[in-house]
């Protein structure tokens, strides 16, 4: 638990949640400025703020209840896809320092992208740099 942290507040039952899902590890609530209607949050209990500071069990149960959690909200709001996706960590736009899967409903026409769109211009990297970024992954 951290103090500050108003995932960790709402998990605690400090600050109120649309809570649809409640395991002994995981929450799941709406999100409180949808980008569609269902927008759904699915957070560990436990306060970590990257997915990799998640312990590997941890991170199973969360993305086992993103698994349950998504034909729900499809069949909740009639979706016809949805974007599953991280922030992970504030250059990506994370806000909240405590990891959470956004599930977001998408429609056909809605208006938004997918995920290609979430960076500005694409790098040009030629394919010795592709070896070598390979290269560093697989370490
Ligand atoms: P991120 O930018 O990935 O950190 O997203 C944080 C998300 O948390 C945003 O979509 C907010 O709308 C949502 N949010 C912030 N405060 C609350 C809250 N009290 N209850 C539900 N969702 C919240
Ligand atoms: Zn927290």
């Amino acid at each position: 638990m951290s103090d500050d942290c108003i995932f960790c507040r709402i998990v605690d039952g400090e600050i109120p949640s649309r809570t649809v899902y409640e395991d002994d590890e995981v929450l799941a609530f709406l999100d409180a400025n949808p980008l569609s209607p269902g927008h759904t949050l699915v957070v560990p209990k436990a306060h970590h703020q990257f997915l990799s500071d998640l312990p590997a069990d941890l991170s199973a149960s969360v993305f086992a209840a993103v698994r349950e959690l998504t034909p729900r909200v499809q069949r909740a709001v009639d979706a016809e896809a949805h974007t599953i996706a991280v922030n992970d960590g504030p250059a990506a736009g994370q806000e909240v320092p405590h990891l959470h899967v956004h599930v977001v409903p998408r429609f056909e026409g809605d208006g938004g992208g997918p995920i290609h769109a979430i960076t500005g211009d694409r790098p040009d990297l030629d394919d010795d740099e592709l070896d070598d970024i390979a290269d560093d992954i697989r370490g």
